[in-house]
């Protein structure tokens, strides 16, 4: 009786056209910082099969890179910028909501491993960065065997850890662009670090377009935008006075409760999770006034 070893095959392409030829081979696994694809291999809820090409994501600089273009205001994410660059400068000012919630995300060891990039694809509703991308319009740019394409983020996410991503389909970068006004992220777990959200909200108030925008994460199948409660801030606002009426903090809080579609799980019960988006937006909201 013969040993049958076999090997997970471990491939470390240097830059594009080496992760796009490698993402030919057959049951491709992408591997960015391993901070949600390690914890799914351990608990057995997904499996690298001795088949599998594994490819890690690290080498590659274009993943690594970011850009800014202060005429259009545009800022290019690479898909592997970590947590630990998303809270420091520059992108603290170029996109303060993002900032925020890479601070609320894991411990320093998980920021300085986890990924933008990661964190999309995993596409948890829970995931912080995506109510943020989300407000902001986020676009992605993806590279698969097949060429380039783009996506809006809100098109990408289909469902709970569920998206258009085909096997082997790498995010390139992520696009959003810089506001005038203000921004911000909060959310609610059950302690203070080192917390899943059970309730996150990003809002954006855009002194240019005149316009609000709210997201809400880990109250639904996938990332939320609340669009009544985004349209009635946007017309109820005085975007002269930089403020609006206390009783437009108020119900744009339970506008956006009243769109959540939050669920029972073992984190929190809908009815708590509900109300969490009622709190936090209007906080958010006050917060926005605030500190413009
Ligand atoms: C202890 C702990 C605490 C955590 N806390 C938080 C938290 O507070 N908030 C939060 O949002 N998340 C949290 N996470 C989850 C995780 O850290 C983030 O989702 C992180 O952004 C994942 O990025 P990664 O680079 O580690 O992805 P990986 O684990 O490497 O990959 C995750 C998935 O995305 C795919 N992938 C990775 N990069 C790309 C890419 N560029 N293109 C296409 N597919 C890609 C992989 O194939 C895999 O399916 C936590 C995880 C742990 C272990």
């Amino acid at each position: 009786m013969g040993l049958r070893l076999s090997y997970v095959t471990v491939l470390i392409p240097e830059n594009l056209a080496e992760l796009r030829e490698a993402s030919e081979s057959p049951d491709v696994i992408l591997l960015a910082g391993g901070t949600d694809l390690m914890v799914s291999v351990n608990h057995r809820s997904r499996r690298i099969g001795s088949d599998a090409t594994v490819i890690s994501l690290a080498r590659v600089p274009e993943l690594r890179s970011w850009s800014h273009n202060p005429a259009s205001g545009e800022l290019v994410i690479g898909g592997g910028i970590t947590w630990s660059q998303l809270e420091r400068p520059p992108f603290d000012s170029l996109a303060p909501a993002l900032a925020q919630a890479a601070r609320t995300v894991g411990s320093p060891q998980i920021r300085n491993a986890g990924t933008i990039g990661g964190n999309i694809a995993t596409a948890s509703p829970a995931g912080d960065g995506l109510p943020v991308l989300l407000a902001l319009g986020a676009v992605v740019d993806i590279l698969g065997s097949a060429g380039q394409r783009s996506s809006s983020l809100a098109d990408l996410l289909t469902g709970p850890k569920r998206t258009t991503l085909a096997p082997g389909e790498v995010i390139v970068s992520v696009r959003v662009t810089e506001t005038a006004g203000w921004q911000g992220y909060a959310k609610i777990g059950v302690r203070n670090a080192m917390v899943i959200s059970v309730a996150g909200v990003a809002m954006v108030l855009d002194g240019a377009a005149r316009k609000a925008t709210i997201a809400l994460g880990s109250v639904g199948p996938t990332v939320l935008l609340a669009a009544e409660a985004s349209a009635r801030l946007s017309t109820e606002f005085d975007w002269d006075a930089w403020s609006c009426s206390e009783s437009t903090i108020v119900s744009v809080g339970e506008m956006a409760a009243a769109e959540a579609r939050p669920i029972d799980d073992h984190r929190s019960t809908a009815e708590y999770r509900r109300h969490g988006v009622r709190v936090l937006t209007s906080r958010l909201l006050k917060r926005g006034i605030d500190r413009r």
